[in-house]
């Protein structure tokens, strides 16, 4: 498959967002490209030809957005769409050695740890869950699988896997030296690039294996579409994903790769604007006394600040406060009038919960702990509507 010229031409990511993926520059050609319902495809010789096949091996309106999620990640070859994104997780979980060793961020998006907290419990890999902030530890965790599965042969004996910031604790992890650490000990790199997205930050530009995204948040952006994607660094990974992808059955619906697209084309806006916003409400919040503690990259006194500030392009979207209570995250959830209820981020909607109303969510991440993701709409009045609710919250 071609990747699109844009990448080459080295037109800026807010032009690529718009420009990449279209139909080529004939009369009467479409503007968008269509979306293809088809389940299966011609194929005229006696043995089988053509190189479609089936609707679960591929799909016409799958392409464009892959290779733009690849020209936009840094990707030499096309990206790969899932049905959703922890279907992409799955998938690049796999690609782990049987019998191999996954260390992963304790705070990593919560389906993602159960998912291989289950299949680490079938004893096909062993899960070591590390603080992702603390990169001592990370590597020592790295040195130490790499000792116990030295007589693996197999090209993927450890998998780091990433994710920065961490949701919901909005950690951040020093990808560079972290990618760096792990290849030198034979670890293949995984980079869950959902918060970011390719617009604030590239892990395949500072060695990363594979990228994968929740393409449900930022990248579609108006909450109408779960998705999920893969962007792989080489042609040998891709193989190996589309092959799992085409025998696994986890593809993509060719509307909601349409619809995928279509967000796409506003992401550069929407995270502009985003990011704008939630710093603006952190920066307040950090001064509010209902809020005993908050974590956004953005803030100068954040933990994480200095490792985001060389490492992102902005600081993100989402914001996590706690409250000190989870009778008092109750209560500014519900007292909210703009500001929606529900689980999910990454939409031109704001909205808000506390996380540990979910079982599966981690002991360690506080009760009273709210994640924001903030929306597109105007700040004062997202402000308006949090100060209202945090002084109920008080009360
Ligand atoms: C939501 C999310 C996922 C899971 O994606 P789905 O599309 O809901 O399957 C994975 N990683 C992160 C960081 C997420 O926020």
């Amino acid at each position: 498959m071609a990747m699109s010229a844009d990448h080459r031409t080295g037109l800026r990511p807010s032009t690529r967002v718009v420009s990449l993926g279209r139909p080529p520059h004939e009369d009467d050609a479409a503007v968008n490209p269509p979306i293809t319902l088809s389940s299966t495809y011609v194929g005229t010789g006696a043995v089988a030809s053509g190189s479609r096949g089936y609707g679960r091996y591929s799909n016409p309106t799958w392409d464009p957005f892959e290779e733009a999620l690849a020209d936009l990640e840094g990707a030499q070859v096309p990206g790969l769409l899932y049905g959703s994104g922890l279907a992409a997780i799955a998938s690049a979980l796999d690609l782990v050695a049987p019998g191999g060793t996954v260390v992963m961020p304790a705070h990593t998006y919560q389906g993602a740890l159960l998912g291989a907290q289950e299949t680490a419990a079938t004893g096909r890999f062993d899960l070591v869950t590390v603080d992702i902030a603390d990169t001592r530890q990370v590597v020592e965790a790295l040195t130490e699988a790499q000792r116990a599965t030295a007589d693996l042969e197999h090209p993927r004996p450890v998998m780091l896997w990433l994710e920065s910031p961490t949701n919901p604790m909005l950690e951040v992890a020093d990808m560079p030296a972290l990618i760096e650490a792990a290849h030198s000990r034979d670890a293949f790199v995984v980079a869950d690039n959902t918060f970011a997205t390719p617009l604030l930050q590239r892990p395949l530009s500072v060695g990363a294996d594979v990228v994968v995204h929740s393409v449900t948040k930022y990248l579609a952006g108006h909450s109408d579409v779960v998705l999920g994607a893969c962007v792989p660094a080489t042609a040998e990974v891709r193989d190996l994903l589309l092959h799992h992808r085409s025998i696994q059955g986890a593809i993509a619906g060719p509307f909601e790769a349409w619809l995928g697209l279509r967000g796409l084309r506003t992401l550069a806006l929407r995270v502009e604007r985003s990011c704008a916003n939630a710093q603006i409400l952190a920066d307040r919040l950090a001064e509010h006394p209902a809020v005993t503690a908050i974590r956004y990259p953005g803030l100068p006194d954040d933990p994480g600040h200095r490792v985001a500030a060389a490492q992102m392009d902005g600081f993100g979207a989402i914001i996590s406060i706690d409250l000190g209570s989870a009778a008092a995250a109750d209560r500014l959830v519900e007292q909210c009038r703009l500001w929606t209820p529900a689980t999910s981020l990454g939409g031109v909607e704001s909205l808000l919960e506390r996380r540990r109303r979910h079982t599966a969510e981690p002991e360690s991440v506080p009760e009273g702990l709210v994640r924001l993701s903030v929306g597109i709409e105007d700040v004062e009045d997202l402000w308006d509507d949090l100060t209202a609710g945090l002084a109920a919250a008080g009360s």
